[in-house]
């Protein structure tokens, strides 16, 4: 097969084969702007490559015609002894990888070849200041000798002569750094720096190759989710040379600035340099209007370039240019990477110039990076010592003082001060602390622990999994490495990057959020350009994605605060409140004496939670009137309710042991004993609940119903469902729902009013999805639940697996991304589509939704858009980026 292309062949389509730098190499050569010629080697060159150990056999022949051609076309010859042709060889895959993989410049360079270079160039210095740079790039890149050697070697050439500058070196300077770096490589390598043109060429190709295994570019490409088995392409393209004196030198140009999306090119020049002294910022950089007044022709021209690239890429494009003695030359271009906040910018400026259309602009802006612009940010530019770096639970700026326990994180909050709750893990229990705090920062547990759902539920900044703390709750310390903190200590986490500080770094509140919050006009007050072009450009690409999505946007929302936060943030409703959360706290005991009691005594503990219950409902429905609201009944295990076994089993047996025993504990033990369970997540839970503890889920359903009375009596509109947990028969609903609808009807005829209350279920297992058929007999909407049925289908337990192998199985590549934050659309997904298709044969107007932790994951709702649900719920703050992504899916 052809695994060599010449710039002329190739198109910016051909990423996949050509990578992102080879392709638009190639689109820039047939636009006609003034690219040096080349060629680029595939991709497929590099996979076969990796995959046998060696190249393919007609690589080489065929990278002969190339170069040949190349040679023909210049009339040079590469390495020649007069006037020789010199070549780059740089990496390209078809994602940027910026600094990960390797380059080589200045190839064809040898003892003879330097002189020729020399000759013809008239310029002796610049020869052998050019094999210096190929001597040492070669020796680190394609030999793999420590950079560090060769550059203490220059640092010392520099001191030995008194100068600050690599440009200060004469011609007999550079002529000893060679040699010195040529015996640096027969140390260092046990070889001679190879002589001949065509060896140095082919050892540099296959060191681009090998770059791209190394364990910087593989950690890199799992960060940024890019596949392993792509490969690199190899570009190798005719030197030119920014370091020939004053009239040449190299820049990076922007044609908008990537920062903060600003109209208006942007770049950095530096005269006299080659490839890779811009970016090293050995030297400071001039301005593009600096570079304007030293060389206005070269600059005008560079200017028409970045217009053409511009209407012809229609997008903000980065560029990197030599200057060779006053003429330009494009060395590369891409569509450039930009900030969350620039893209949003560039995006509504250019459908305002026609480049775009709205669809369009909605394809150049993601939902991570409106998530990234609603949280409170560090100021990057302030001074900040790192304490450790875990997971990004979270995002978000948090900066407090260190608690503990839920206890002093409550009683701080309640002095007035900002608090950081350090906890090895968090449980139910430390809810009301979690509250009070402005961070979580956790030791152990993943992205989907009790902690990190919790806190992004809340919208709280949240760093978990914290390895290397070592916390002690009973001393109230956390060590670190020797760094120890105690209770009171200021820290500063990042939960957008899972970075922990010393100390307090400065936070900024997010414009976005304020926009979201008051409104485009309340935003705009006092707001600077830049802010007010921002929040200007996010309601309007929010809008975009309104008018085109399917998707209905709800969110998860257990109180009236959490309600009053989603309506803002644009939910159309609430698909889950997980009423769990209205148990704890003082009305613990109550449910305590729900599981406990006998008949009579249970009787009056529901009585006296049935008002408090009522109460949570109306405020719910009041914030969402007219609005449909998924009310869940009761779902976690019991024992989440009672005290801990073995903190009890000590206390009782101490009691004993003193000689006094208290009835009550005994009998309260007894209870926890016997509701202990191995697999709480796959015991006692949801609708078994329900269906064991009798009068529990009545309660619940009475409370709805005569909330939803009371709001109706207020003059409100109440749209409330009631969503039954954890069914994995149509029995179990049936048994729920003859309950529920008797509780309902009695209700509405004693205080005489029409009451409509549609009863669901969660689509949680997986015998539920392939029993859907049946399941939508009783249902009237299903809502999947795809934390619990990730965690059913796969067997993982969503609590406690991620510190354990998840890690391995990322490294592994068994899966890219946790399941359990992105839906697994072949396994779990299937049995979405599985569901949603037969639960619609049995019921054509059932509603279809998902409320687990997927609902607000940018992917996963490009699934549910194309598995055909109605709406995706989620935290209040993942309502706009879900609007986003539903608008995208759509396009
Ligand atoms: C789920 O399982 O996806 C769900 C929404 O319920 P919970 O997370 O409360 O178990
Ligand atoms: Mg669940």
């Amino acid at each position: 097969s052809a695994y060599v292309f010449d710039f002329t062949q190739g198109s910016k389509d051909q990423k996949d084969l050509l990578g992102g730098k080879g392709a638009n190499l190639a689109e820039m050569t047939n636009l006609g702007l003034p690219v040096p010629p080349g060629f680029t080697i595939t991709t497929e060159a590099c996979r076969s490559y990796l995959a046998k150990g060696k190249e393919p056999g007609e690589l080489r022949v065929q990278v002969t015609m190339a170069l040949r051609h190349l040679e023909d076309s210049l009339d040079r010859r590469l390495g020649d002894r007069h006037d020789p042709l010199l070549v780059s060889v740089r990496s390209g895959a078809k994602f940027s990888m910026p600094g990960m993989m390797e380059t080589v410049l200045n190839i064809g360079l040898n003892d003879a070849s330097v002189i020729g270079l020399a000759e013809a160039s008239g310029n002796e210095r610049f020869a052998w200041d050019s094999y210096r740079r190929l001597v040492q790039m070669f020796g680190k890149t394609v030999l793999g000798i420590e950079g560090d050697r060769f550059a203490d070697a220059l640092d010392d050439a520099k001191k030995a002569k008194g100068v600050a500058l690599d440009t200060e070196l004469g011609v007999e300077d550079l002529q000893a750094l060679v040699q010195l770096f040529k015996d640096i490589v027969r140390e260092e390598s046990g070889r001679d720096f190879p002589q001949h043109p065509r060896e140095q060429l082919d050892l540099a190709i296959r060191a681009v190759f090998d770059s791209w295994n190394t364990d910087r570019a593989r950690l890199y490409r799992r960060r940024e989710r890019i596949p392993h088995d792509l490969g690199t392409a190899v570009n190798v393209c005719t030197m030119v040379f920014g370091n020939l004196g004053e009239g040449s030198g190299t820049g990076v140009a922007f044609t908008r600035d990537p920062s903060t999306g600003a109209p208006g090119s942007y770049g950095d020049y530096l005269e006299n340099a080659q490839g890779e002294d811009v970016v090293a910022g050995i030297r400071n950089t001039l301005s593009l209007d600096d570079l304007k007044g030293l060389l206005p022709e070269a600059h005008a021209e560079l200017m028409t370039v970045m217009r053409r690239l511009e209407t012809h890429y229609r997008d903000l494009c980065d560029i990197e240019f030599t200057i060779e003695r006053g003429k330009l030359w494009m060395l590369q271009t891409r569509v450039g990477k930009r900030t969350a906040a620039a893209a949003f910018r560039i995006a509504t400026q250019l459908v305002d110039e026609h480049l775009i259309h709205e669809d369009e602009a909605l394809d150049r802006v993601t939902g991570a990076q409106l998530a990234q612009l609603m949280f409170p940010q560090f100021d990057s530019s302030a001074e900040r010592q790192l304490l450790c770096k875990a997971g990004a639970a979270s995002p978000g700026a948090a900066v407090g003082k260190v608690v503990f326990d839920s206890a002093a994180a409550v009683a701080a909050k309640e002095r007035g001060e900002d608090v950081l709750l350090l906890r090895r893990e968090t449980n139910p229990d430390d809810l009301e602390g979690m509250i009070a705090a402005v961070g979580i920062l956790t030791a152990r547990g993943g992205k989907t622990s009790h902690a990190a759902v919790v806190a992004r539920g809340m919208g709280k900044t949240c760093v978990s999994g914290a390895e290397d703390l070592d916390i002690d709750v009973h001393l109230r310390t956390a060590r670190c490495g020797d760094i120890t903190i105690v209770e009171g200590d200021v820290l500063s986490i990042d939960g957008s990057t899972g970075e922990v500080f010393i100390g307090a770094v400065p936070v900024r509140p997010s414009p976005v959020v304020m926009y979201l919050e008051n409104g485009l006009e309340a935003a705009l007050v006092d707001a600077d350009e830049d802010t007010a072009a921002l929040v200007t450009s996010v309601d309007r690409v929010l809008g975009y994605a309104d008018e085109i999505r399917h998707l209905r946007v709800r969110a998860n929302a257990d109180t009236a605060e959490d309600a009053a936060r989603a309506r803002y943030m644009g939910a159309e409703g609430i698909g889950l409140t997980r009423t769990e959360h209205m148990f704890l706290g003082d009305r613990r005991v109550l449910i305590e004496r729900v599981i406990l009691s006998d008949d009579e005594d249970r009787q009056a503990a529901l009585d006296a939670l049935l008002p408090l219950q009522r109460q949570d409902f109306i405020e719910l429905l009041e914030q969402m009137d007219g609005l449909p609201v998924t009310i869940r009944l009761l779902d976690p295990p019991l024992h989440e309710f009672l005290p801990n076994l073995t903190e009890l089993s000590v206390r009782v047996a101490v009691a004993e042991a003193n000689g006094y025993s208290e009835a009550a504990d005994l009998k309260l033990l007894a209870a926890v004993q016997r509701l202990h369970e191995s697999n709480p997540m796959l015991g006692l839970r949801g609708v078994r609940l329900g269906l064991v503890v009798p009068g529990l889920f009545g309660l619940q359903v009475r409370a709805i119903a005569e909330a939803a009375v009371a709001r109706k009596k207020a003059g409100g509109d109440p749209k409330v469902e009631i969503m039954v947990p954890l069914v994995g028969s149509v029995m179990e609903l049936h048994l729920v729902a003859d309950e529920t609808d008797g509780i309902v009807h009695e209700i509405a005829a004693r205080e005489g009013v029409d009451l409509h209350i549609p009863i669901g279920t969660m689509i949680e297992l997986p015998r539920a999805a392939l029993t859907a058929h049946r399941i939508a007999d009783v249902a009237e909407f299903f809502s999947f639940g795809t934390n619990d049925l990730t965690q059913t289908t796969w067997g993982f337990s969503r609590d406690d697996v991620e510190a354990e192998f998840f890690a391995t199985y990322l490294d592994k590549g068994v899966f890219t991304v946790s399941p359990f934050e992105t839906l697994d659309a072949d396994g779990v997904g299937r049995l979405v589509r599985i569901a949603a298709e037969e639960g619609r044969k049995t019921r054509p107007d059932l509603k279809l939704g998902v409320c687990g932790e997927h609902g607000g994951d940018p992917e996963s709702i490009h699934f549910f858009h194309s598995a055909g649900l109605d709406y995706v719920s989620c935290s209040p703050f993942r309502v706009p980026v879900a609007r986003l992504e539903a608008g995208r899916a759509a396009i």
